[in-house]
């Protein structure tokens, strides 16, 4: 395929280029405009989500169970197809339990994580019959409670805060004083009581982080999350149904960044699931989101007006952090940098005009491309922001400023 290359950022090789425009799914940009019938919107590639998830499966060992976390992009359709690519979907809500059910995922392979679980959403989540992933002690008593309300034996995992952090990662979610999972210290106690009332256990959940472009810190982080695990189902004496050791793949976003190398990652999974085999007879799972949807997205919106200011250009377009809060650099980015963002009806023209793209709202934080080369645009172009596929429009809030919806498309 042809890579669409920046001056600075990582290039991509997801989108086709026809007829010098960007072309997902093979439809060039200005022809998708028209079927889709508004800007902006987000379009996801087919062929794109299915290509990254197959080349990560022939790197990862084939006993290794590989989970789609819906948060990512739970748009129904694309659940849909990474539904038909992966061995389980994690959801973070009982609406998106919803959507992996509706997949026809079975339910034994959906979990669900997340620290405020409420009493309905427990009892949703055990009617159903998927994994609750009990993230403290209270959740557990509630789903304990939900299963003999209605006769059920309920599914229940223990997600494990542990001890350290995972290094290098964009948002740390282990380690420390944490809202997520229950702290390590206290798992032996409640495994002690797990055994004393009977209760069966699914299995454990390790999730330390995100983002993480760092192959041995995501190497780090595994070896030592078995670890802890190997030493509490040691002590836990019974079988489990599997051991989730978490994800936090990272994607390339910014100047300078490059594409995580997964062969160390997939190297250490090859040994860990061999020994998980030995050790505790369950496979082990690792969870992903971003690093499955990502690449494969883009966010589309239409220039309305070309201004000029003290020397600067701005395109000021239909879109913005509304929609995209990420590429406007306020979805937990310390300093903001430029997403990779093109003229997406003018791939084969040069981008040497420095240019800012804007969206229309009344605030100095709605930029999604500030100060970048891009070739020269008038009204009515198509601006496309690269690597939008995960944590996009559902991460954006779409209500501020009131202005229209994004539409969202598979092709
Ligand atoms: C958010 C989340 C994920 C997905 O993280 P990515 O960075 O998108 O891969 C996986 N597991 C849990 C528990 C999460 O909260």
């Amino acid at each position: 395929m042809t890579e669409v290359r920046f001056a600075q950022h990582a290039p991509t090789d997801s989108f086709r280029v026809v007829a010098g425009e960007i072309a997902p799914g093979g439809i060039p940009i200005t022809r998708l405009a028209e079927r889709v019938g508004r800007t902006p919107f987000y379009v996801y590639d087919r062929a794109a989500l299915t290509a990254r998830a197959q080349a990560l499966r022939a790197a990862l060992p084939a006993a290794l169970h590989l989970h789609y976390a819906i948060k990512a992009n739970p748009m129904p359709a694309v659940v849909q197809h990474l539904a038909g690519l992966t061995d389980g979907l994690d959801v973070a809500s009982a609406q998106e339990m919803m959507v992996a059910l509706d997949t026809g995922m079975a339910p034994e392979h959906i979990s669900f994580a997340g620290p405020g679980k409420t009493a309905a959403e427990i009892r949703r989540a055990v009617a159903a019959g998927i994994t609750m992933t009990a993230e403290s002690e209270a959740q557990l008593d509630l789903a304990l409670a939900a299963g003999s309300a209605m006769g059920i034996e309920p599914r229940i995992a223990l997600r494990v805060n542990p001890a350290f952090e995972l290094k290098a990662a964009g948002m740390k979610m282990g380690g420390g004083p944490k809202p997520f999972g229950i702290d390590e210290a206290k798992l032996p106690a409640l495994l002690d009581r797990m055994k004393a009332e009977g209760i069966a256990l699914t299995g454990l959940h390790i999730f330390s982080g995100s983002q993480n472009l760092k192959p041995e810190a995501i190497v780090d982080a595994q070896q030592k999350s078995y670890e802890l695990a190997r030493g509490l189902l040691a002590q836990w004496g019974r079988p489990v149904r599997w051991l989730n050791l978490g994800g936090g793949f990272g994607v390339p976003y910014f100047p300078g960044e490059q594409p995580l190398d997964v062969g160390p990652i997939a190297g250490n999974l090859h040994d860990l699931c061999e020994r998980a085999e030995a050790d505790i007879g369950a496979p082990l799972v690792i969870e992903l989101g971003r690093y499955l949807v990502a690449h494969a997205g883009l966010y589309v919106c239409r220039v309305l007006e070309r201004k000029e200011s003290c020397g600067q250009v701005f395109l000021v377009t239909d879109g913005g952090l509304h929609h995209h809060l990420a590429a406007s650099g306020n979805f937990g980015q310390v300093l903001r940098k430029n997403f990779p963002v093109a003229v997406a009806n003018r791939i084969g023209e040069p981008a040497n005009e420095v240019q800012s793209v804007v969206g229309p709202l009344c605030t100095p934080l709605d930029i999604l491309a500030d100060k970048m080369q891009l070739a020269h645009a008038e009204p009515g172009d198509l601006i496309a922001v690269f690597q939008s596929g995960a944590y996009g429009l559902t991460a954006s809030p779409a209500a501020f400023l009131s202005h229209p919806a994004a539409a969202e498309v598979l092709v």
